[in-house]
């Protein structure tokens, strides 16, 4: 079975905490570097960039998770986590964010409009094949650039169920890099479905395996 964190600093902890032992995993919350040496794999909730990256000085997670990270650690990040594993963030308005580096991407904090706003769609998501994925975003991000070892798993539709939100399609809304998955959105706050966590649990075993036939 595999171990499964989710740092646990502030934001939607318990929802991925739930999903995960739903997909099989032993999930458990991360706030100490022991904590964070017990896993094989590592969720990013959403919450605040700038207060995760502040808590994660506080805590003195931030070097310990940068360095897992870089050995190949499995990580999902959503919304505020996307933001947290990406290699540069686009945000005009602070600097306040010191990103993690672990996918090769630039992502625009705050980019589908004003502080309040929040809206869902679904849209295809590429690793979950049955039927589109319900996705709630909420001050979320988006990717604006991606490098070429990044694969692009679901952008926003030319339709959104939102309307208002015509001028984002095409936005880059999930990624993924080797064993690093992010989402812009939530899919942890739509009940009853655990496709994406599923997804990035596959991920964890696999790289388990890829471990163990390693040695
Ligand atoms: N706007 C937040 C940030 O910039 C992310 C919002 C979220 O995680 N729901 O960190």
């Amino acid at each position: 079975t595999p171990v499964i964190g989710v740092l646990a600093l502030q934001g939607g902890v318990a929802e991925h905490l739930a999903a995960l032992e739903r997909c099989g995993a032993d999930a458990r919350p991360v706030r100490r570097a022991e904590e964070l040496d017990a896993v094989h794999g590592i969720v990013l909730p959403g919450g605040e960039s700038t207060t995760m990256t502040r808590l994660l000085d506080t805590f003195e997670l931030y070097e310990p998770l940068r360095e897992r990270l870089a050995a190949g650690l499995p990580a999902y990040g959503s919304c505020a986590g996307m933001i947290m594993l990406a290699r540069e963030v686009v945000d005009p308005g602070s600097s306040a964010v010191r990103p993690l580096g672990a996918l090769d991407v630039a992502v625009r904090r705050n980019a589908f409009g004003r502080q309040v706003d929040s809206f869902e769609t679904d849209l295809d998501f590429a690793g979950v094949t049955d039927g589109p994925v319900r996705a709630v975003f909420i001050r979320a991000p988006w990717v604006e650039s991606v490098g070429p070892d990044v694969q692009v798993l679901a952008a926003v539709p030319e339709v959104p169920d939102s309307a208002g939100h015509e001028a984002d399609a095409g936005r880059i809304v999930a990624v993924q890099q080797g064993p690093v998955l992010a989402t812009a959105f939530h899919p942890e706050l739509v009940g009853g479905d655990d496709r994406v966590h599923r997804y990035f649990v596959q991920i964890v075993r696999a790289q388990q395996m890829d471990a163990a036939q390693a040695q």
